[in-house]
């Protein structure tokens, strides 16, 4: 039984304002951070990185993005050995995930599911809008935020992006194809690094 990451880090961090999977928390750069993760977590690595990028980092293969991040994850699988049974999907820029998160996503895809996805209960009532008019609240006791790394049986993942579908996350892929997703506590520290508010709560979260 093998299983493979593939850790997505080709994204222009727009909303950053520059390079953010280089910005340093507590000593070691947030790309570091998000690989070292999941190399204690899986047998093999992917990075996926901008055209032209020079990561830096120790992985077993790294190539170039696409440009959305389904492109940049099918690039990634592409390059994941024939024999990997269970693929771990993981966004370089959550780079608080815990090994302990890929453990228990692949656990619950080696018990059976099809894909399985870290959620947190939503404390914001959520509004779906049409412009600045609302449409419908929809119930939050039913809502979770979702957050990576996501686990795959790769014949599942494989089928997910076979017509190059896209999508904010892999899993909603594998939900249009009927696919069993799970969810799996996720954890409220492992906090996206998508404006530069975030970095102090990431600072404290790795310590
Ligand atoms: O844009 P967003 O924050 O959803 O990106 C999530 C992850 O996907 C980031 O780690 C980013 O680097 C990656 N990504 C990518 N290729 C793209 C867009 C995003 O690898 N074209």
């Amino acid at each position: 039984m093998t299983t493979w990451a593939i850790v997505v880090a080709a994204g222009r961090g727009e909303r950053f304002g520059g390079p953010k999977l280089q910005t340093v928390l507590n000593g070691r750069r947030a790309l570091e951070w998000s690989v070292d993760a999941a190399r204690a977590a899986c047998d093999g690595v992917v990075l996926v990185v901008a055209s032209g990028d020079d990561p830096g980092v120790d992985v077993d293969r790294c190539v170039p993005g696409g440009a959305t991040r389904s492109d940049s994850v099918r690039a990634g699988l592409a390059a994941i050995p024939d024999d990997a049974d269970v693929i771990v999907v993981h966004d370089a820029a959550r780079p608080a995930a815990r090994a302990s998160l890929f453990d228990a996503v692949i656990a619950a895809v080696r018990a059976g599911a099809d894909a399985a996805i870290p959620g947190v209960p939503v404390t914001d009532t959520i509004k779906r809008v049409d412009g600045d008019v609302v449409v419908d609240t929809p119930d939050r006791s039913s809502l979770i935020a979702v957050q990576t790394p996501q686990a795959f049986g790769a014949a599942a993942l494989r089928a997910a992006h076979a017509d190059a579908g896209d999508a904010t996350d892999d899993a909603a892929l594998v939900e249009r194809r009927g696919g069993r997703v799970v969810v799996v506590p996720g954890d409220a520290s492992n906090r996206k690094l998508t404006a530069p508010d975030d970095v102090a709560a990431l600072e404290r979260a790795l310590m």
